[in-house]
């Protein structure tokens, strides 16, 4: 593997697929320590496609947890305003965004958990008002990860360090099409295979999805006016850009009070610093009534205590088992990718897209919908090689959508 080449070809991907940059517009980039080299590539490549500006904003995992640990306990409850507004006026003058993100999915591990939750719904609370610029699609952005060498070793294990950051290289270049000959190319193949679901779905416009495999027997509604998306988002300019790199999800909203039976997650769940394992729930009326884990419940239960929309569902996603990702055969530990590898829900937030009237209907109307609202949106796995998905139409026909975890739509 030539990491030099490869580093050229993935900066390129996230600018010409990822962002769909074109010329005039700014960047507002968001780097560690270790994304420096491929944020270096992204700069030579964008300034020549007619960027005006990238302004970086840099956050390093030592300084983070140095504060979770020793800054002084009323700190965590106040997010200050102006950081906000700072990408507030970005967005509004023509910035878009790119994330690079070199996880390390234990950062937080000695952390107060309750600091972490502190902190978590105040700086949640501070930026609500940027949520309708991504997910309203009011600017472009984009979301791309890189190797961590803590990332590397608790994907591989067995490998030194710098063995273990190349191993995870040649994974993330492999699912993200960035070692084929033409990984662009590939994309636009790709975005339109997925855009055929999406397609398909809107036109069965299944009333509600009957779910079973080892330990889930769930019946989720889809709201009247529920949208499958799937690949590309359309900024309001009507460029296509990629959200995310890699994706392999047609997903949508479920009814957020019409949930119902157990569900059990495939694959543990890395958040807030820490690993969730062995997820399960019961779901009456749309809520979580009952939930264990087993590994990491502490969490969990917080996670759910943060509002009322945080017990119930904002998101459905349809993955097939042999999406490249699930050949890798490897658990990522980290959402980007693992979500990417399986059938997920999201507790949570619902995004306004998949909704048609998403974006016109205030409050009271999105309750009514069935559309969710929290601080929160966190997806977790519940695909696997045992999964069927069934789809009933309101007429009452019965569809296999997914039969052993893959399309047979
Ligand atoms: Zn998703
Ligand atoms: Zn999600």
């Amino acid at each position: 593997m030539n990491l030099q080449e490869n580093l050229k070809k993935y900066a390129n991907l996230i600018l010409k697929v990822g962002l769909n940059v074109q010329p005039g517009e700014s960047i507002l980039l968001h780097l560690d320590e270790h994304s420096l080299p491929l944020a270096r590539e992204i700069a030579r490549q964008a300034y020549k496609m007619g960027v005006h500006m990238i302004q970086t904003v840099f956050a390093d995992d030592e300084m983070t947890l140095a504060r979770f640990l020793n800054a002084p306990d009323e700190a965590f409850d106040t997010f200050s305003p102006f950081i906000a507004d700072f990408s507030e006026a970005a967005y509004n003058s023509n910035y878009h965004q790119i994330r690079l993100s070199a996880p390390n999915p234990e950062l937080l591990k000695a952390a107060d958990p309750k600091r972490i939750s502190r902190w978590l719904k105040a700086s949640a609370k501070a930026t609500e008002r940027l949520m309708p610029y991504v997910m309203e699609n009011k600017v472009k952005w984009t979301i791309a990860a890189l190797p961590s060498p803590v990332w590397a070793k608790s994907v591989f294990p067995d490998l030194d360090e710098e063995d273990a950051v190349n191993a995870l290289w040649e994974k993330i270049f492999q699912v993200t099409r960035v070692d084929q000959e033409d990984p662009v190319a590939a994309w636009d193949a790709h975005a339109k295979a997925l855009k055929r679901h999406s397609d398909l779905l809107n036109d069965y416009n299944f009333e509600k999805l009957i779910y079973q495999g080892p330990g889930t027997d769930l019946e989720v509604y889809l709201p009247e006016g529920h949208q499958w998306l799937g690949g590309a988002s359309v900024h309001k300019s009507g460029a296509a850009f990629m959200p995310n790199i890699p994706t392999e999800e047609v997903f949508s909203m479920p009814h957020a009070d019409k949930v119902n039976g157990t569900l059990s997650a495939t694959m543990p769940l890395s958040t807030r610093g820490r690993l969730i394992e062995g997820m399960r729930f019961v779901f009456k009326d749309g809520a979580v009534v009952d939930f264990d884990a087993t590994h990491g419940k502490d969490i969990l239960q917080d996670m759910l205590d943060t509002d009322e929309g945080a017990r119930r569902l904002g998101e459905v996603a349809l993955v097939a088992h042999d999406s490249p990702i699930s050949q890798t055969g490897l658990l990522f530990k980290n959402t980007l990718f693992d979500e990417n590898a399986s059938c997920h829900f999201a507790l949570g937030r619902a995004y306004s897209e998949n909704h048609v009237r998403g974006t016109e209907m205030n409050e009271e109307e999105k309750k009514q919908a069935g559309m969710n609202e929290s601080l929160i949106h966190v997806d977790f796995m519940v695909g696997g090689p045992e999964l069927n998905i069934t789809g009933v139409k309101h007429d009452g026909t019965q569809v296999n959508i997914l039969v052993n975890g893959n399309w047979v739509i």
